[in-house]
């Protein structure tokens, strides 16, 4: 007879992990030894994108070039090492062969400075985990909160050390954020700065349409996470005749917009539907031009 544990496994997402140098594990393998940098300190890196896998179980991985790109940027910036991009995609590939479910998943890349007795051995594991049924609901429109950040649009100019910008470990306070906007009763948030400029969402980045325009929120010195769904979106915008620009924006900007997206590598360009709870311009045919840019159907 299966045990109720069985039962609960069989009908819950499967979830696929990878260690290099150990490859594919049981997914409750214990990987990680218990003074893990990444796990004491949240001292390392990550990067996520999707996976599309068809119904002949074969899979495509969104962007994983840009994604090992970034990753290997987020480690220069926080340890002043690289990636070890071969391993990299050898692990990716591995995971990706045996990983089979017909669907959307998430393909997440962690690279931790290691056990804090042995430094020099980073740990280097991926999880592949079906799409949230929130990432999936949130394609239909999102109402968001703004909640200020603490700091001002340009506070990382000259400060590095703050990484802003670098896709570390230490996600608390977005995911504290994303907690206060349920406790708020909203679906999301985008950050603000003391300035009062828009800035991101906890995983996620604004795009917004005016008067043919597509805008985000500048990189330089805002701390930001330079966003590879924003960069294809723009890319191939610009290539059907839009402008494109980087440019600090008061949320009161966003009420005149024509379409506000909070856009990720998971959700693609989820629009916004209310902010602050004003209700904000609804476009169903640019949002899915939007997400078509995206590489989302
Ligand atoms: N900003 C933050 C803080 C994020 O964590 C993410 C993604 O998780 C994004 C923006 C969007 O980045 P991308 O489009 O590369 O997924």
């Amino acid at each position: 007879m299966r045990s109720k544990d069985q039962e609960t496994d069989r009908r819950a997402p499967a979830q696929l992990v990878a260690v290099q140098g150990r490859g594919v594990l049981p997914a409750k393998k214990h990987v990680a030894t218990a003074d893990d940098l990444g796990l004491t300190r949240g001292d390392g890196v990550f990067d996520a994108t999707r996976v599309v896998t068809a119904s002949d179980g074969v899979s495509r991985v969104d962007n994983l070039g840009l994604h090992l790109d970034r990753l290997d940027r987020s480690l220069q910036k926080l340890a002043g090492e690289r990636i070890d991009r071969d391993a990299w995609q050898q692990l990716v590939d591995e995971a990706v062969v045996n990983w089979r479910h017909p669907g959307e998943s998430v393909l997440k890349m962690m690279h931790t400075r290691g056990p804090e007795s042995a430094s020099g051995l980073p740990l280097m594991v991926l999880t592949i985990t079906p799409m949230s049924a929130a990432a999936l609901a949130a394609r239909d429109g999102l109402r968001i909160t703004t909640l200020c950040r603490g700091t001002a649009s340009d506070a990382h100019r000259d400060a590095p050390w703050l990484l802003g910008g670098v896709k570390t470990l230490s996600y608390a306070t977005n995911m504290a954020a994303g907690r206060e906007a349920a406790r708020r009763g909203v679906d999301d948030v985008l950050f603000t700065s003391t300035d009062g400029y828009c800035l991101e969402g906890p995983t996620s980045s604004l795009v917004v349409a005016r008067d043919g325009v597509l805008l985000t929120t500048p990189h330089e010195g805002t701390g930001i996470l330079d966003s590879i769904t924003q960069a294809v979106i723009f890319a191939k915008a610009a290539k059907d005749g839009w402008r494109t620009e980087y440019k600090l924006m008061k949320p009161k900007e966003l009420a005149k917009a024509d379409g506000v997206w909070l856009v990720s590598s998971g959700r693609g360009a989820a629009p916004v539907l209310e902010l602050d709870g004003k209700q904000l311009a609804q476009d169903a045919k640019l949002t899915r031009k939007v997400n078509k840019y995206a590489g989302f159907r």
